[in-house]
Formats: structure tokens, C-alpha cells, sequence
């Protein structure tokens, strides 16, 4: 088997995951396309469906889906008698594929696939995930962020950012689905979730320093206010960092959503968000 599946591979494919038959549904504009079973394989470029026809006149069929074509993912376990693990994967053609196995089976499918889209992940607002994350960024700086003004090292930055939120989203399927054993899972959460929120920090730092550098450039005119991105709660208390010099601000010297940093002198802006929290 795998030096045919071999044989059909792409220059620089190499097979990830190697798993049984599975329920293969495609559908196209609401419509199923096709529904049968194949063998399935996880490449690291793409979902691949595998099927010998005929004994004697032996023809292979196979069915590739990019990973890099994903737009969502959902993950479900139906039935109570005899459960059927069912992986849903949108892709951003519109057109949508279900995979079905017993639940063993389906969630090492789900956990490869994920895997795989996490690495081949393109930064394109059109995405749910990476829609989320521009709203967070924006969120943190207080104005819209568009994509087309980021250069690459930021985009950079936010792939690593969306491979972090595609855990968290996994991990928080696998904890609604999972009865028992969510201990690993509860850490890996709060752990994910905490790395996710320094990363966001740190990019909507970056993205606003480059920002303030191309208006400079293209003005002449000196940003005076830089907005603040370095906040953290502790024992219900909201600390405010200087994006220059890191020093705490104090927040009883707010006036109107601005404060002067006490150590290095410069105006900073606190975001509306973070004045709620107050
Ligand atoms: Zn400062």
C-alpha cells in the first residue's frame, strides 16, 4: 500500500498520518457529491482519499484536499449506541467534506488535520480565525488594522499567532467531548490561552510601531501618543505598562484615556477596552 500511495504523491509530499477506511461525504453547494469509502491518508501539504477499484484491472482513484485550503474545521461524536466520531472540514471554495469513523479513529484524524492546517495556515482575513484575531488586534490598538498595511515579518508573527488559536479551539472541542480525563486538557487550555494573550500583546506592539514609522516617514509628523498593549491583572487589579520603557503606570494618573509615563516621559493612550476595565 504505501509504495502506491507513494508513487502518487507531489515533489517534497510526505505522509504524516496513515489511517483506515473512512465515510467520505463531499458536498458542493449544499449538494452531496460523492459518498463512499476510502482510505484516508494526512500528507503535509493535503487530506488525501485513497481507493483501489477492480481485482484484476486493479485502477487507483485518489481524492486530494489542500490543508492550506481550510476555512473551518468542526469537530462532533454522535449516536449513543455505537458512536461515529464526525470531522467537518470547510474549505474556502464554500464546498465542504465529512469524515466518518468510530471515534478512535476520527480523533487522531481531527488531531493530524489540525496539525496540518496549523502549519499550512494562510493568513487571509476572509477566515473566521484570522478575522478574530484582527479583531483583537484592532480591539488592543483602538483602530482598524488591515492586513494589506502589515509587512511580512508581522505576517509572520501572526500565522504563529493563529496556530496558537487553532489549539485553544481544539483543545476546547476535545474538552466538550471528552467526559473524563480533562485534567491535561484544563492545563493545556490555560496555557495556550495565556500564550495567545502575550503573543497579542507583543504583535499589536510591533504592528503599532511599524504603524507610527510609515506615518512618520510619510508626514513628517512625530506620533505623540503611543497606546498602551502591556497590560495584566493581579488579585482583580488592572496594571498598565509603558510600551517605551516597561515602567508601571500609574492608573489614578489617567486624565480622559492619557497618562504620562512617570520614567521616561511619554504620552501614552489607553485603549477603550482596557478603560472598561478599570
Ligand atoms: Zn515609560
Amino acid at each position: 500500500m504505501m509504495t502506491t500511495i507513494e508513487s502518487i504523491l507531489m515533489p517534497g509530499e510526505r505522509v504524516v498520518y496513515e489511517g483506515s477506511e473512512v465515510e467520505y461525504k463531499y458536498v458542493e453547494d449544499d449538494r452531496v457529491k460523492v459518498s463512499d469509502s476510502y482510505i484516508i491518508f494526512i500528507t503535509n501539504k493535503c487530506i488525501l482519499l485513497y481507493k483501489e477499484r477492480g481485482i484484476l484491472f486493479k485502477k487507483h482513484e485518489a481524492i486530494r484536499h489542500m490543508l492550506a485550503d481550510i476555512y473551518d474545521i468542526s469537530y462532533s461524536e454522535r449516536g449513543i449506541f455505537g458512536k461515529m466520531g464526525v470531522l467537518e472540514i470547510v474549505f474556502r471554495d464554500g464546498n465542504r467534506i465529512l469524515l466518518m469513523q468510530k471515534p478512535t479513529i476520527t480523533r487522531a484524524i481531527y488531531k493530524h488535520v489540525i496539525d496540518g492546517w496549523s502549519e499550512n495556515i494562510k493568513i487571509n482575513v476572509n477566515i473566521p480565525l484570522i478575522q478574530n484575531i484582527f479583531y483583537d488586534i484592532s480591539t488592543l490598538l483602538n483602530y482598524d488594522v488591515n492586513l494589506a498595511d502589515l509587512p511580512p515579518f508581522i505576517l509572520n508573527k501572526i500565522s504563529r499567532l493563529a496556530q496558537i488559536y487553532i489549539r485553544i479551539l481544539y483543545v476546547k472541542t476535545m474538552m466538550k467531548i471528552l467526559r473524563e480525563d480533562k485534567g491535561k486538557l484544563v492545563d493545556e487550555l490555560e496555557k495556550s490561552e495565556s500564550d495567545y494573550e502575550k503573543e497579542l500583546k507583543s504583535v499589536s506592539h510591533q504592528i503599532q510601531q511599524y504603524l507610527n514609522r510609515v506615518y512618520e516617514a510619510k508626514t513628517g509628523v512625530q506620533v505623540r501618543y503611543n497606546i498602551i498593549t502591556d497590560f495584566s491583572f493581579k488579585d482583580g487589579v488592572l496594571t498598565l505598562k509603558c510600551p517605551n520603557c516597561g515602567g508601571s503606570i500609574d492608573v489614578k494618573q489617567i486624565k480622559n484615556n492619557t497618562v504620562k509615563c512617570k520614567y521616561c516621559n511619554s504620552d501614552l493612550m489607553i485603549p477603550k477596552k482596557l478603560l472598561e476595565l478599570l
